[in-house]
């Protein structure tokens, strides 16, 4: 049987978290999601509220982590405040290297214990594992065993990165927060746009920052984010594969995440493409 490399999501919503009976499918948590590949090497990436789930199952589990990495594309909140929940950090038989994008003059180092000082958070970074490392990214491309690791600076305030896998000719794409501007737009910027197209060209799996509907874009525009309608669009023209539907606004509803992802498989049929569009929900498990 072929090794496969499966996905989970553990928070798919941006910018807060938002539990309630609106949000009880896809769930209330901020990003995070949990690739696994052949070999025992775990891929986390940002550490949103989601990152708590993945906390208690690796407690239940009562395992030793030995090859994890942590990904953070940036570090606003939904992207790092779940970091001091995540419990296996603080326990010296686990290896973690935490690696991000360095922003405004600060190491990835810095601005994960800057929420950690005592003031933010009671217990402060030195009480993480003696394996707990840091590295700091730009564009670059470089291997954790024998996966490609290839990153990107996206469009977004400060500096966000989003990261390629290629791994056995297998390939998954995480691009979050990043914001994609319509032809229309007087920022539009086609260079950037096909420097993305060909980021994430051809790969299995693209999980994506979806947050505004198109309507809602046009009053969100500048925020960082991309429309649901951009992004299919964006898909079909790179050639991905499956497009997972990611970070979604806040005040949106089950019902309103179920509109999005019929937006998007309508962009996709009226352009006759082959790319497939979900919309994953918090705990769900995907083996490519
Ligand atoms: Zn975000
Ligand atoms: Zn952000």
């Amino acid at each position: 049987m072929k090794e496969t490399v499966s996905i989970t999501f553990w928070g798919v919503r941006g910018t807060l978290p938002v539990p309630g009976r609106n949000t009880v499918r896809y769930g209330g948590n901020t990003s995070c999601v949990s690739i696994k590949f052949p070999d025992d090497i775990l891929f986390i990436f940002d550490a949103g509220t989601g990152i708590k789930e993945l906390s208690n199952r690796i407690i239940s589990e009562k395992r030793t982590i030995t090859n994890a990495t942590i990904f953070i594309s940036h570090p606003h909140w939904d992207h790092i405040n779940g970091l001091p929940f995540f419990a296996p950090l603080y326990m010296n038989e686990n290896r973690f290297e935490i690696c991000g994008p360095s922003n405004g003059g600060m190491s990835i180092r810095q601005l994960i214990s800057g929420q950690m000082d005592g003031i933010y958070f009671p217990v402060n970074i030195k009480r993480f594992g003696t394996a707990v490392s840091f590295r700091d990214l730009g564009e670059e491309a470089f291997h954790i065993d024998t996966i490609k690791i290839r990153t990107i600076l996206l469009n977004h305030p400060g500096r966000c990165l989003g990261y390629r896998m290629d791994h056995g000719g297998k390939s998954i794409c995480y691009v979050t927060d990043n914001e994609i501007y319509p032809e229309y737009s007087r920022d539009y910027n086609e260079v950037y746009l096909n420097k993305l197209a060909n980021f994430v060209s051809d790969t299995d799996v693209l999980i994506t920052d979806c947050t505004y509907t198109a309507e809602e874009y046009m009053e969100k525009i500048g925020w960082g984010h991309s429309s649901v309608n951009q992004v299919a669009e964006l898909a079909d023209r790179a050639g991905v594969k499956n497009l997972y539907l990611f970070h979604h606004d806040p005040d949106q509803t089950d019902d309103d995440i179920d509109n999005k992802l019929k937006m998007a498989q309508a962009v996709l049929e009226q352009r006759g493409s082959s790319t497939i569009c979900i919309a994953p929900r918090e705990k769900e498990v995907f083996h490519i």
